[in-house]
């Protein structure tokens, strides 16, 4: 069973906002709902626990490891789709996939070969294993940044609004995905929509303004949401 226990985040942005203010959280195996709305603070935790910013103050532990205090430990074991992915290389899929393999540490070709066809047809990509990312659908990018995250086999999955801008098809295509991965790992799914979080997860937050209003299951909150 894997556990992440964040105490005490602390982190005001230069310009005086304070994105994270005094958040706990303890959060084992299963899909982890993060309920805010827009400005609530949800983008700014992912990124501190994803290491891609630091906090004033405060801790994150992760199977025991202060993940802040070693970075190293969040390129192995953690696996993250950003909100916005940006730009993509003029390169196929699947050379991008193995590409990021490399920079994850992924040094035997048979391996990762082995693991990249294996991700994309998890991903329900193999069809267009041989096309270039930026011209697939957003439902499509949205799956190969699953696929991307999964490289590696990470303990600790974060997904900060993935469904956004998806039609509801292709919404409820990506969530099945989420489901099937997420029950021996953790996975935190950042999200505005309540029905995602009633839908899809055993365990969640209420986040405000920078603050954890509550923790427990979707069930604790059904008079709320
Ligand atoms: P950090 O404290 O993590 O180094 P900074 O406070 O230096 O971050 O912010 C980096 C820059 O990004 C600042 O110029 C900040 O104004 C800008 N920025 C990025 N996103 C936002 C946002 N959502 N609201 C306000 N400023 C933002
Ligand atoms: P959410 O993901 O819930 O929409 P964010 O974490 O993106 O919330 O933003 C929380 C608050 O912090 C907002 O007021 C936002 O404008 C501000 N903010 C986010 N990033 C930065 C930054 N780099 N610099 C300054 N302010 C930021």
């Amino acid at each position: 069973m894997n556990r992440l226990k964040i105490k005490n985040l602390q982190k005001t942005y230069k310009n005086g906002v304070t994105a994270t203010n005094n958040i706990s959280l303890d959060i084992t195996n299963g899909m982890f709902g993060l309920l805010g709305p827009n400005g609530a603070g949800k983008s700014s935790l992912m990124k501190t626990i994803a290491g891609l910013q630091s906090p004033d103050s405060g801790s994150i532990l992760f199977n025991n490891v202060d993940i802040i205090k070693d970075p190293s430990f969040i390129k192995r074991q953690l696996g993250f789709l950003p909100q916005d992915f940006g730009v993509y290389p003029k390169i196929n899929a699947t050379d991008l996939l193995n590409h990021i393999a490399i920079l994850k540490g992924l040094t035997n070709k048979n391996e990762r070969k082995e693991q990249v066809n294996i991700l994309l047809e998890k991903v329900n990509l193999t069809s267009h294993r041989n096309k270039e990312v930026h011209t697939f659908s957003g439902g499509m990018r949205q799956r190969f940044g699953i696929a991307q995250a999964l490289l590696g086999n990470p303990q600790l999955i974060i997904v900060d609004e993935p469904t956004a801008g998806l039609d509801p098809e292709e919404r409820n295509r990506f969530n099945n995905l989420l489901n099937e991965i997420g029950e021996d790992i953790i996975i935190i799914l950042s999200t505005h929509l309540v029905e995602d979080v009633k839908n899809l997860c055993t365990q969640m937050a209420i986040i405000e303004k920078g603050t954890v209003l509550a923790q427990g299951k979707p069930n604790d909150f059904i008079e709320v949401l």
